[in-house]
This record gives C-alpha cells, structure tokens and sequence, in this order.
C-alpha cells in the first residue's frame, strides 16, 4: 500500500493492494498528453520540449511516433477515433487521420491566431472543447517565445464547421480538461500565471447547460497541492483524478479528497486505457509511470 495515502474511505474501493507504480520508460525532457489506442493497445504522449509524439506499447516498449510533433502538448481521440492534438508552434489544433495525414483543425479564433492551445477534449456530439492559454508563447523550450494576439480562453471548436466560439474568457490561464461521465460537467484546471506562483492555481467546474455548448456556474472545485493540477480526467463514477506535484489526487463529485497516489516527481498529465480502461497512465516528468486502478476511465454517454 505505499504508494497509496487513503484520506477518504471511499478511496480503498478505487485503488488496488496489489498493484504497484510502475515506471514503464524514462530519458524524457517533459512528458504531456497521454492518450490511449485501444484498437493499437498502445499510447501515444508528448515530450514536449524535445518537439516529439512518442508512443509506448507492453510488447515494444517506446519508439517515436512522430519528430518533429510542432511541439505537440496535450491529445485526445475523436468519436471516430483520430488523434487530435494541441500543438504550441504552429499555434493549432491538429487532426491526425487513418492514412496518416494531417489537417489543421483550428488555427484562429475572432480572426487571430490562437495562442498556444494546451489541451483537448473530445465531447460525445463531436464537439472539441481545448484550453488556448499563452504558455507555449512564454518560453523558446515550449514552442518560441511571441506575442500572443488574443487573452488566454477556454474554447469549443465545431468541427463540422470549423467555427471556435469562446465559452470561457475568465482564465488567466486555462489548462487540462474532462467532462463527468453524463456530461453536465466540464471541470477545467486554472493554473495561473506561469512566473507568478502566487497566482490563481484551483480545479475549477462549470455545468454544461442544456444546449450542450454554453457553460454555466462556474464554481472553485478543489485546489491541488502540492504543484497544480495541469492534467485531469474522470473515472466512470465522476471522481476526478489530477495530477499534482507529489502525484495524483483523487476528488470526489463533492470535492473531496479521496486519496493520493504518490509518485516521485511533478505528474503534468494522465490518462485511463489498457484492458477496460483501467490503468492510469501519468506523464511525470522526465518519465511515463502507470497504475492499475479499481475504476474504469468515463466513457461516452
Ligand atoms: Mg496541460
């Protein structure tokens, strides 16, 4: 049980006694964006400032996916089961189909360039909900410091249409995203101003009104520490998993803490997959960590 702190009873029903942290690859600058391939078994992830998509599988360990990625950040699949992923360099999102090529999704919004989109979702109307704060803008390690053209946002993309409306414009600096499992949720992570760690740092969350595309009631949820909670997703109950500085919380609906689960280094992101879609897969640092867990990863409604 080392690797796990129960703070909350319900927590012991979640996790596994038996099933340790495992630390599947390393030699990494800074890992992001897990996203699972069932129909591949594998999982594909980003190290960032090395400007690959690399992609991890049981029987062949690591490889690269693709270099360069454009500084490829957070990724997610679509109802049809393409990559789609946020990439800081050329400011965009971008899609990746079967045969393999590339069509840029989203590449402004009200006429200029995006920012630096972080992450992505994929709702169950094909909606692409994804944070456009200025972090990869900040920094030539990210993507090349430039000036951003437009205030962070927190954005939907059509992608029948291409149209990107703004749902959330109250973020300094908008990052990881997931939906509860029906849906009436969208929980978003407010990390702040990257040099100002005094700045505004919580899980925020919002109900998703009728019309499935406007937010409402934007609410504090629950404030990681240590670290921020940069990558988060929900299991098939609605507990909400986050990456934190000494691992990974877990929050109930209530908000919570239910437990950790502590890992050696700053975790930016995670994902479920494998069998049934009950491994958590974490981007920590230099390295990508797994964990078999007692929940399964939200599916689709
Ligand atoms: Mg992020």
């Amino acid at each position: 049980m080392s690797d796990y702190e129960i703070i909350d009873p319900r927590f012991r029903e979640l996790v596994l006694p038996n099933a340790p942290l495992e630390r599947l690859a390393d030699g990494f600058r800074w890992t992001e964006g897990p996203v699972w391939f069932g129909d591949h078994r594998c999982l594909l992830f980003s190290d960032l400032p090395n400007d690959r998509l690399m992609r991890w599988s049981e029987a062949t360990g690591v490889s690269v996916f693709r270099a360069p990625s454009g500084f490829a950040n957070g990724s997610t699949r679509d109802r049809e089961g393409r990559l789609v992923t946020c990439l800081h360099g050329p400011r965009a999102l971008l899609r990746t189909e079967p045969d393999g090529r590339l069509a840029a999704l989203a590449e402004r919004r009200a006429g200029r360039r995006l920012n630096s989109p972080n992450d992505v979702v994929c709702k169950s109307d094909g909606s692409l909900w994804f944070s456009d704060p200025i972090y990869g803008l900040q920094a030539d390690y990210e993507g090349g410091r430039r000036e951003p053209e437009l205030p962070p946002a927190l954005c939907r993309l059509d992608p029948a249409t291409g149209a990107v409306d703004v749902v959330a414009d109250d973020f300094v600096g908008p990052n990881g995203l997931c939906f509860s499992p029906d849906e009436s949720r969208l929980y978003v992570a407010e990390t702040g101003l990257k040099f100002d760690p005094g700045s505004r740092r919580c899980i925020r969350v919002f109900d998703v009104a009728e019309d499935g595309h406007t937010l409402r009631n934007g609410r504090d949820f629950y404030k990681v520490s240590p670290g921020d909670a940069d990558g988060i997703r929900c299991d098939e109950d609605g507990n909400v998993w986050a990456s934190a500085g000494d691992g990974v919380h877990c929050i109930g609906p209530d908000g919570t803490l239910l437990g950790r689960i502590r890992v050696p280094c700053v975790v930016q992101n995670l994902c479920f997959g494998d069998r049934l879609a009950s491994r958590l897969f974490l981007c920590a640092s230099q390295s990508l960590y797994a964990i078999w867990v007692n929940r399964r990863g939200a599916q689709w409604p």
